[in-house]
């Protein structure tokens, strides 16, 4: 197929849109693949439909050979399956609702593990029927509370989900480990440096879980990873609980003023001043920080949560969100603290106030894996301007239980002993869960086992960005000139600019065109009556991985090659230079 840009339903761009914060999505505005609609809502025009295609069929391709079947539910679905699973409730504000006209509540599907689920029920009831595995390529819709990057967060956006129904935990493993290989494969096939790591499994609930992270600078997860081969998302990293300490010669606690100490630094130096430690001076890891949120609840019940930390560390708030979800993590406002007047603000300690000795105040209060019998901290006397030294963990105070929510630091060790913890950026491009027998078992979906009895399914649920992923790429290969497609999933196998004023370089361009065509060779065309200089930097802009320039040289014979992603160029014969790029293009 031959696409002349004098034809082409495409607008290139020479400012950048005033929302756009991330390369790619820079170059995908400026080059006309997408425009925006309203905050995380886009629409596709010609060049970017390509694109989302090849990466759809990339997917489609590799879900296939691992046996899975394609399928295609509605967006718009009906309450009551998610009523079942309280995920009506559960997912919160990020869920779109709406109402019909008969006033019955429906919702815009975010994920479609209850439909899937009900599906299968409906049609299938024998252990024979197993494993099955099914996918739809697909329109979801989140009401993001930051739609964010142009495609890499939407409100709209295509997914990849499929799932995976067996009879028992070793055919779950299987179906996981099949559709592992499939991402990878997938991934690969996009040209994407990726980790797999471990993760939580948040709202879908369930066990084993791991996200695909494509490696970037701009994305929003942060992962961790050891020379040992370590890897995981920052919210699912465990630190193991710390040694217990002989605290037999600890003083008994005993509170200081401590004036003028609003922080954790102007604490240790008072502290190292006024009531030195005879051993060592003390650090801000002595210290025992408290701090509070306010966890609002699926039912709209809100609860204080204080978490107890090593003042060296701050709480993550990404690790707190994914350790209370459900729950949604609110500050402990002004107003919060006028309902218990026992805490004073800035010297919040345990004991009186919180913790499991405390006076009913009907505070959690979760401690961080540092804290644990026998350790010797500072913390807050609640009262104004002091604090209490030599408080011991277990012999002075006690907490509800552990929560580990503290920010991860570069050189903490890796929780499986591999080493020291390098911290890197990724842009979440697939997620893949043992969902176990959640889905199934408040939905109902049980099969007939070879004995006759019936049982619960176990399922899986995968998740690929395929939009997401259209972004991930050109973020990941595109430059200051703009996109620059790996060949997998260009919109166009090759680009040809026909430059200068005379009818030679358009015939010669359009013969080349032809000739590629015929070849099986997708072409772009720049027929346009427009300036070199325009052309160029058109070409550079839209991406294409190879173009060839038909102009000045053609008259002694030859023409230019340009590779887009190493801007190499090469002069080439004109009765070679189309053998040359099918062999460029067919690798
Ligand atoms: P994230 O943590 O980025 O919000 P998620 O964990 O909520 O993603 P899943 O429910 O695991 O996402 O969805 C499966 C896949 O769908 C993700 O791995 C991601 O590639 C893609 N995805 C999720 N949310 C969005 C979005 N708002 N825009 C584009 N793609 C998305
Ligand atoms: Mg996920």
């Amino acid at each position: 197929m031959i696409t002349r840009l004098s034809e082409l339903f495409v607008r290139t761009l020479r400012e950048d849109p005033a929302d756009a914060e991330v390369p790619s999505h820079r170059w995908l505005v400026r080059a006309g693949y997408v425009r925006r609609v309203a905050p995380g809502i886009y629409s596709w025009l010609p060049l970017g439909l390509r694109v989302l295609h090849k990466v759809e069929q990339i997917v489609r391709e590799e879900m296939d050979a691992i046996g899975a079947q394609e399928v295609r539910f509605p967006a718009l679905l009906p309450r009551e399956p998610y009523e079942a699973t309280n995920r009506w409730t559960e997912y919160g504000p990020n869920l779109l609702r709406l109402t019909d006209r008969k006033g019955a509540d429906m919702l815009l599907g975010p994920t479609h593990e209850e439909m899937f689920t009900l599906m299968v029920k409906d049609l299938y009831s024998s252990y024979k029927d197993l494993p099955l595995s099914l996918y739809q390529i697909q329109t979801k819709y989140r009401d993001e509370a930051r739609p964010r990057a142009g495609l890499l967060r939407g409100r709209e956006f295509v997914m990849k989900d499929s799932y995976s129904f067996d009879i028992d935990e070793a055919g779950l493993q299987a179906s996981y480990d099949r559709h592992r290989e499939a991402y990878q494969r997938i991934f690969d096939r996009l040209g994407l440096e990726y980790v797999i790591v471990s993760a939580t499994s948040g709202a879908m609930g369930g066990s084993a879980s791991e996200e695909f992270l494509a490696v970037a600078e701009i994305g929003e997860d942060t992962f961790v990873r050891s020379a040992g081969g370590y890897a995981a998302n920052v919210e699912a990293v465990k630190r193991p609980l710390a040694p217990q300490q002989d605290a037999t010669s600890v003083p008994a606690a005993h509170v200081e003023d401590t004036p003028d100490t609003p922080t954790i630094e102007t604490l240790v130096a008072l502290s190292n001043e006024r009531y030195p430690r005879a051993d060592r001076a003390w650090k801000a890891a002595d210290t025992l920080k408290n701090v509070l949120f306010m966890l609002k609840h699926a039912d709209g019940t809100r609860t204080p949560l204080a978490v107890g930390l090593p003042g060296d560390r701050e709480v993550d708030a990404k690790r707190l969100e994914a350790a209370v979800e459900p729950a949604e993590v609110e500050p402990f406002g002004d107003a919060d603290f006028d309902q218990y007047p026992q805490l004073v603000k800035g010297y919040i300690g345990p004991g009186a106030a919180l913790g499991l000795d405390a006076d009913g105040n009907g505070i959690r209060y979760l401690t961080d894996p540092d804290v644990v019998p026998g350790t010797r901290w500072i913390t807050g006397a609640n009262e104004a301007g002091r604090h209490v030294y030599d408080l011991v963990c277990g012999r002075d105070f006690a907490s509800d239980g552990v929560l580990d929510v503290a920010e991860i630091r570069e050189g903490d060790p890796a929780p499986d002993g591999s080493g020291p913890l390098a911290l890197a950026r990724g842009i979440e491009m697939g997620h893949i869960f043992q969902l176990g027998r959640k889905y199934a078992d408040a939905l109902g979906l049980k099969v007939l086992d070879p004995n006759g009895k019936l049982v619960t399914v176990t399922m899986g649920s995968y998740g690929v960005g395929v939009s997401r992923a259209v972004a991930a790429v050109a973020e990941s290969t595109c430059d200051d000139k703009g996109l620059a497609w790996p060949r997998n999933v260009a919109p166009f196998d090759v680009h040809i600019v026909a430059t200068g004023k005379d009818e030679a370089a358009l015939t010669f361009a359009n013969r080349l065109a032809h000739e590629l065509d015929e070849a099986g060779v997708s072409v772009l065309l720049d027929d346009r009556k427009a300036s070199p200089g325009v052309k160029f930097a058109d070409a550079e802009l839209l991406g294409m991985p190879t173009s060839v320039v038909v102009g000045r040289t053609l008259a002694d014979g030859v023409v230019e090659v340009r590779d887009r992603a190493s801007g190499a160029k090469e002069e080439l014969g004109v009765d070679v230079v189309a053998n040359h790029v099918v062999a460029l293009v067919k690798g």
